[in-house]
């Protein structure tokens, strides 16, 4: 077993940022063997400083290497000019603590957590001098697993990845490793590859593609049944009822080089109750499981004297909505552990003044800029989607934040929606014009930067069946509104190239085929697909046409209730039936609350689960709306529409 050092070495003098292929962050494992013990290498498919900062990698790099079975090392993408290098001097992919090639390692697991990385999943295996198809692999080679949300629509990868873990990894990682070892204990005969995979269709919350059968009729997918009668036909989610039972990462990995999110990253909760229709994470990562508060000061404390940080970031999908934020912020500013000069951030604020009023208990220095994300511009076009911020929501806390010190407020939303109309486009424009004026009330210099980004329907949310809007109407709507803008001083208008919508549109609601389709545009040199300097549409529609796929069938059209999706073997513990009522809602503008505070409405999240919501404490926050019941009560001069209720355990 090699290290790769001396070759790599040499070539760091010629490569930008070489600090990305070193190692040595603290926190890191130190170089070792890999003899003895299941390795796994957990490859970020993305370049260094977008993946190290990765908290599943991170969690799952800890508890692995916790294990006396098991030791796990990490790899990135290498960056174009490394990638040269590597392939003219014939050096493979590897790994970061060890330098060890990484078709030595018995596992080579992938997070994807966004669609356009697909190619370079591709690529790394490559790189590896791994057969990028799974029925190519024999005995000798390392198995191929992902996880990460992508993996809720597993299919556009299915011929690449031997085996995808859906939902939480914690557990699953140490299963996976017992089914390797022993299998690496026994005799390595012809066929025990698929005798291995076949026992790991067996684990809940593993998926085997080579374990199911696909069939089409023309272009329409007709089902996905299992090969064997041990393997299951829906692959259920894991999910991890007690997030206090795992306090991880305890060595989070501080780099030596600039990173995103280089800070001290908290987890206080997972999932999201909200119910915002077009929000994958929220819908997948349903219940809502809080870290106790004490545990999350006892990580704070224990994670800045170890680092040297003096920031901290408490991380979840609206952090806001944590039970206990206030106190939690406080007893973490006033820990004299804290020193008193550690600055929090709170990544998804939720619009209103108690939240400003707590990012102002936390920035009080650093007043830089706030984000709010309102998603849409009328509250016609919010009640479709779910997000139930009313307009004098968003003004009250432009306001306070203005009022508060801040000079710039960041404004998210998104278009082509369902149902969104021009006049809904427009007014995002008006709803930014209104905050700047709001914001040149305190400072003349203040600013809106609205930011907006093409929406992409996802799997396994209620937007599943709708047909994502054209390029040319995104371009529209952009133009809608730089035109709106253009004028006003105070606003700046920010928009994501409606091309690459179109491309993460093709491979988020992609069936089997859609893989020949990421092979050609990897084969074709599209590596880096998230990067606007590499992105190449071209890529993309080129290999649907030669593939014999149309874009119109795969992206833009409305499905109907009885099309069976790509993922529709794929379950993230919510009912089809709450999704469609949902999708119907949205269609009538009707709204859901938010089920944290008030009574369940069945989605199937907790109940096929026997879980329940898990919150570190039991009042709602103080000070402020505890969630979108109490919004829904105000400013009754606004109709909303509510449907009637269906209770825990009516559906199946
Ligand atoms: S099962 Fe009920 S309480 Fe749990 S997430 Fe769904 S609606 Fe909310």
């Amino acid at each position: 077993m090699t290290s790769l050092w001396p070759q790599i070495e040499p070539v760091l003098a010629h490569v930008a940022k070489p600090a990305r292929y070193i190692g040595c962050e603290d926190g890191a494992l130190p170089p070792g063997p890999l003899t003895g013990r299941v390795s796994w290498l957990l490859i970020y498919p993305d370049a260094y400083e977008v993946g190290l900062p990765n908290q599943g990698l991170q969690i799952l790099y800890e508890i692995l290497n916790e294990r006396d079975d098991a030791r796990a090392e990490r790899a990135y993408s290498p960056w174009g000019d490394m990638e040269t290098e590597m392939r003219r001097r014939g050096i493979p992919l590897f790994s970061l603590e060890s330098h060890h090639p990484a078709g030595d390692f018995d596992i080579l697991a992938f997070n994807l957590s966004a669609e356009l990385v697909y190619t370079n999943l591709l690529n790394s295996l490559d790189l590896a001098g791994v057969p990028v198809r799974a029925e190519r692999r024999g005995e000798e080679h390392p198995l191929v697993v992902a996880g990460g949300h992508c993996t809720f629509n597993p299919e556009p990868l299915a011929d690449f990845v031997d085996l995808f873990v859906i939902g939480d990894g914690e557990e699953v990682v140490g299963e996976l490793t017992e089914a390797v070892r022993d299998w690496k204990a026994a005799p390595r005969t012809a066929g025990s590859r698929t005798n291995l995979l076949r026992h790991l269709s067996t684990v809940p919350g593993v998926y085997v593609p080579s374990c199911y059968r696909v069939e089409y009729d023309g272009p329409r997918l007709v089902a996905v049944t299992p090969r064997y009668p041990e393997t299951p036909a829906r692959v259920e989610k894991r999910t991890i009822a007690d997030l206090g039972a795992w306090p991880y990462p305890k060595q989070q990995l501080v780099p030596l080089t600039e990173v995103v999110h280089d800070r001290l990253n908290i987890e206080i909760f997972r999932g999201c109750t909200r119910g915002c229709r077009f929000c994958q994470a929220g819908m997948i990562t349903r219940p809502v499981r809080e870290r106790p508060q004490e545990q999350v000061l006892e990580m704070a404390k224990a994670g800045l004297a170890r680092t040297g940080y003096d920031e901290i970031s408490l991380t979840s999908l609206s952090s806001a909505d944590y039970s206990g934020i206030a106190p939690t912020v406080t007893s973490i500013i006033e820990d004299p552990a804290c020193h008193g000069q550690v600055s929090l951030s709170l990544p998804s604020l939720r619009v209103d003044a108690f939240t400003v009023g707590v990012a102002s208990q936390i920035q009080k220095v650093r007043r830089t800029g706030l984000t709010f994300a309102p998603e849409a511009g009328t509250w016609r076009m919010r009640q479709v989607i779910n997000k139930l911020i009313r307009e004098e929501d968003l003004y009250g806390a432009v306001e306070s934040a203005f009022s508060q010190g801040w000079r710039r407020v960041k404004l998210y939303f998104l278009t082509g929606l369902p149902t969104e109309t021009d006049e809904d486009t427009l007014g995002i424009a008006e709803l930014a014009r209104t905050c700047a004026a709001i914001g040149k009330q305190h400072h003349r210099g203040a600013s809106i930067t609205a930011s907006v980004g093409g929406f992409v329907p996802k799997p396994q949310t209620p937007f599943q069946w709708f047909g994502q809007s054209t390029v040319e109407m995104l371009a529209h709507r952009v133009g809608l509104l730089r035109q709106a803008t253009k004028t006003d001083k105070g606003v700046q208008l920010r928009w994501h190239d409606p091309r690459a919508s179109l491309a993460e549109g093709i491979a988020s609601r992609g069936d089997r085929r859609i893989g020949a389709v990421v092979e050609e545009v990897w084969r074709k040199g599209g590596t880096f697909q998230e990067w606007s300097e590499h992105f190449d549409l071209d890529l993309w529609t080129g290999a649907m046409e030669a593939q014999g796929l149309s874009v119109d069938w795969y992206v833009h059209r409305h499905r109907d209730r009885d099309e069976v999706l790509p993922w529709a073997h794929i379950s993230a513990g919510l009912h089809e039936d709450f999704l469609w009522q949902e999708w119907q809602d949205a269609l009538a503008a009707a709204v859901t609350e938010d089920c944290r505070w008030t009574p369940c409405y069945d989605c199937g999240a907790c109940t096929g689960y026997g879980l329940e919501h898990v919150v570190a404490s039991n009042v709602p926050p103080a000070g402020g709306s505890q969630g979108t019941g109490q919004d829904l009560s105000r400013g009754a001069e606004v109709p909303v529409h509510l449907r009637p209720r269906i209770p825990a355990g009516a559906r199946q």
